[in-house]
């Protein structure tokens, strides 16, 4: 048998307990009856996964869900494959849905064409909702669920007591899920995620990426101050809401206004 890391009172994350980096984040809530997982990662590492479940001396039966916490082909790829091992239903917000069923190979970035990126994606059924305001129960405990939108429509978060799974929100270095609009990326929802974490009282943020860390207001006030000057840049292109340079320059162009160089 292997020795259980758990990195806060029923918690373990693979990563860490391979001692490896495997991929995102995959958490396994121990309910003590019962667990879940929280994202599975790539299809490449499931059976790795699931044999250290086993090693943990985990009855694979006793996986009550596996949770997507949204439809990116990092995270969600190894579903089918999990369902399989675990015979463990799929959960994920209404949003995911569309894209894990019909395998949308843009919408959950599973194909960058102009990079050569292709990962092979199997459509995947959703068993289960979640929704803002849903409570999972898992054994003992109990995980609010967080509606987080702003990376994807379909991103989640999970309240455990002090500790706050944030998902693709916000990372240790104050960097935060990729921006884009091909994922539908919303710049203003977003920061109104950022915000929500910033005013909660979690103690101890467990991103989908990288390590685990103190819930410190300064890490996200600085992805916030970063997305709000977004959202009038070009850098993300139609996730802007605007672009003030562009503005002025075609009122100069009506006005007749010429450079003034
Ligand atoms: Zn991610």
């Amino acid at each position: 048998m292997l020795q259980r890391k758990y990195l806060f009172p029923n918690v373990i994350e693979l990563n860490y307990q391979a001692a490896q980096l495997l991929g995102v984040n995959v958490y396994l809530i121990d309910g003590g009856s019962e667990f879940i997982l929280i994202d599975i990662g790539t299809e490449d590492t499931v059976e790795e996964i699931v044999e250290l479940i086993r090693q943990m001396d985990f009855k694979l039966s006793k996986c009550k869900m596996i949770v997507a916490t949204h439809a990116d082909a990092d995270h969600i790829q190894g579903l089918q494959r999990a369902r399989e091992l675990l015979k463990a239903p799929i959960a994920a917000h209404p949003a995911s849905v569309g894209p894990l069923e019909t395998a949308d190979e843009i919408q959950t970035y599973a194909s960058i064409a102009a990079q050569n990126i292709h990962l092979p994606l199997r459509p995947t059924k959703i068993d289960m909702l979640l929704n803002e305001g849903d409570v999972i129960k898992v054994g003992k405990l109990k995980l609010n669920v967080w509606h987080t939108p702003g990376h994807t429509p379909g991103q989640l978060s999970f309240k455990m007591g002090n500790l706050l799974l944030s998902g693709d929100n916000i990372y240790k270095d104050s960097c935060v899920g990729v921006i884009d609009a091909h994922h539908g990326s919303d710049l203003p929802k977003f920061i109104e995620s950022l915000k929500r974490i910033l005013a909660d009282d979690s103690e101890f943020l467990l991103p989908s990426h990288g390590p685990v860390f103190r819930r410190d207001p300064q890490i996200i006030q600085k992805a916030i101050d970063r997305l709000t000057a977004y959202q009038f840049m070009p850098d993300f292109g139609t996730c802007a809401i605007a672009w003030p340079l562009l503005d002025e320059f075609a009122s100069d162009l009506v006005t007749g206004r010429m450079p003034n160089l």
